[in-house]
């Protein structure tokens, strides 16, 4: 399963540090609109270095990289029910394995400030493990570490149409698209199921018959 915007809602988080970032530091409402624009897809240390020079901040880019994170772990929240539903799985003899694409210490403290890996049986981390969506590398690297080699059955849940879906599709495996109420929409090959939530992606596994699992 993917982490950001599948099993978390990385969007709410951002916009909710941002909020009390320009708070903190008396930013005008462009500012915030810049650090939006800026932390939208994907953020790392770097980021903060051209932020901090685009906005003035006087924080070294290491101290407002500090602040993100321990911000972003703070607002890294699951749905009511995502976790019990990892449990579920696992019960019903699934592997739930974490992949995600990010630098290994944000990504970290986002699942451990959202209880998630005592629910899991394993976590990939791209900084971590040296491959990134929608790499096949990265697939297999998760695969192996929820012990079993691919093409296997198994499926990925993720937001991402590329990343998350064309990577793993690529890669072997069945694939749910988190809708989050969107339509599909990309060109290539659709998901094999398309879920609104991360509980409602469980749900439909769960409910499989024994066969096609
Ligand atoms: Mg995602």
């Amino acid at each position: 399963m993917d982490l950001d915007d599948t099993l978390i809602n990385r969007g709410r988080a951002v916009t909710a540090w941002v909020a009390d970032f320009t708070a903190d530091q008396r930013l005008s409402p462009e500012a915030a609109q810049t650090l939006t624009e800026a932390l939208r897809e994907r953020a790392r240390p770097e980021t903060f270095a051209d932020l901090r020079a685009a906005l003035g901040l006087v924080e070294s880019a290491e101290e407002l990289w500090s602040n993100y994170l321990i911000g972003m772990a703070a607002n890294a929240v699951c749905e009511s029910g995502t976790l019990a539903r990892l449990d579920l799985l696992r019960a019903e003899g699934w592997s739930v394995g974490v992949l995600t694409n990010g630098p290994t210490d944000i990504q970290r403290a986002k699942l451990a400030a959202a209880g998630i890996l005592d629910h899991v049986d394993a976590v990939c981390i791209s900084e971590d493990v040296g491959a990134r969506k929608p790499e096949s590398e990265a697939f297999r690297i998760a695969a192996s570490r929820c012990g079993f080699a691919l093409p296997a059955d198994a499926w990925m849940v993720g937001d991402n149409p590329v990343t998350d879906i064309a990577g793993a599709g690529a890669a072997g495996l069945r694939t749910i698209w988190i809708s989050a109420g969107r339509g599909w929409s990309v060109p290539g090959p659709p998901p094999d199921h398309i879920a609104e939530t991360a509980v409602d992606a469980a749900d439909f596994l769960l409910g499989l018959p024994e066969m096609s699992r």
